[in-house]
């Protein structure tokens, strides 16, 4: 279902057209990639390999999957030496000898662990919740234990999230196709992705996870966050005009579905105003953003990563318009450091949120200094200017 090209070539198949291996899966455009692939690509000895370890979508995710544990393992080796998983307990995994990774808000020596043991821990959390008919509610949460912390509660983040989304996806990838848990990890594959920057890839998988649930007839509520989770990889991709259509669509869809003060409606309106940002339509943002802010704060409360990524958001729009008033930068500034403030005691100095305020607040104050430098030097002159009068 990822795998959309063919195997020797690389022609785009989309989700139908081609040729498949009558053992392993494998895609191939036509005959003569196969051939090929048979006699010179080592797909010989390979086939039974693939076949025996489900077919080529789950060979193809196991091997995905240990290449991202090995490079989330590699980012996590100077923070981790010394530490031992608080899963296992050993510094070393004992079958597949990877490396420990953390990549939370955990600190000290909290929340060291092994992508394997994360993903165990998750996989049977969840398998609980199915077997025993724990109900949607324990579902939900325990759907959550395979990019949240269990210990800080916060999510994973990078290259750490990647290994863990292509864990989540190689557990489920079996499933049949109308099953929503193969179209969730999917989703939380296609997260890990986006996460670890690796948004051509990224692309893909939601495109392909979009076209898999329309075709299994999924909810109108599942449609509108794949179709949101697309928009966010059109937006880092800088194709910003796809972005904004597209938001826009789900925007309405929320409207429609949940009503003006839902989350999902805010989450909508502040995607948004972020390509607005890039779009440098700051004074849009500015009046999207006052309108959803005291929402916000009162929906996901104050300490809340969105409610800090939307004041935050506001802050920069306010400091990046040209037309930007003494005043304006002074809000910026003050935004930003009780902004600045409340990440660093929730999340913690290391954590992406908490250092992209910080640069914002390096902005802000750099363009606050400039412009009262500016000022200062306007009303000197103006001052030795003799008066008309
Ligand atoms: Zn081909
Ligand atoms: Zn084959
Ligand atoms: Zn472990
Ligand atoms: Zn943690």
């Amino acid at each position: 279902m990822i795998l959309t090209q063919c195997a020797v070539c690389a022609t785009d198949l989309g989700l139908t057209s081609g040729k498949k291996c009558g053992r392993c899966n494998t895609r191939y455009c036509g005959p003569e990639c196969q051939v090929q692939h048979w006699k010179e690509g080592g797909h010989d000895k390979l086939c039974k390999l693939i076949k025996k370890a489900g077919g080529a979508e789950q060979y193809h995710a196991n091997t995905k999957y240990t290449e991202a544990v090995t490079v989330a393992a590699e980012a996590c080796a100077e923070d981790t030496k010394g530490q031992t998983c608080y899963i296992c307990t050993q510094a070393v995994h004992w079958k597949t000898k990877e490396g420990l990774v953390r990549m939370c808000a955990c600190r000290g020596t909290a929340g060291f662990a092994h992508v394997s043991c994360l993903a165990e821990q998750a996989k049977i959390l969840f398998a609980e919740a199915e077997e025993n008919n724990l109900g949607e509610k324990a579902l939900t949460e325990r759907w959550q234990q395979w990019d949240v912390c269990s210990l800080c509660e916060q999510h994973y983040h990078g290259v750490v999230h990647c290994a863990l989304g292509w864990a989540c996806w190689k557990t489920y990838v079996g499933r049949p196709e109308a099953d929503r848990v193969r179209s969730s990890a999917m989703g939380m594959l296609g997260f890990g992705l986006s996460d670890a920057k690796h948004h051509e890839v990224a692309l893909s998988v939601k495109e392909a996870n979009l076209a898999m649930m329309r075709r299994v007839g999924a909810p109108e509520y599942s449609i509108l966050v794949a179709q949101n989770n697309l928009a966010s990889t059109y937006q880092k991709l800088g194709r910003l005009e796809e972005a904004l259509n597209l938001y826009r669509d789900v925007y309405s869809g929320w409207l429609k579905l949940t009503g003006e003060e839902s989350m999902e409606t805010l989450g909508a309106t502040f995607n948004y105003a972020l390509v607005l940002n890039d779009l440098g339509n700051y004074k849009e943002v500015k009046s999207l953003m006052r309108r959803i802010i005291p929402v916000a704060r009162r929906v996901f409360g104050e300490s809340h990563e969105h409610t800090l990524r939307m004041r935050s958001e506001y802050a920069e729009a306010l400091y990046e318009d040209d037309d930007a008033t003494l005043d304006d930068l002074r809000e910026a500034v003050t935004t930003l450091e009780d902004a600045e403030r409340t990440a660093r005691r929730v999340f913690g100095g290391a954590h992406p949120l908490t250092t992209w305020i910080e640069r914002q607040l390096q902005n802000s104050r750099a363009t606050l200094a400039a412009r009262e430098a500016v000022e200062s030097i306007r009303e000197s002159v103006e001052a030795m200017t003799p008066g008309d009068a």
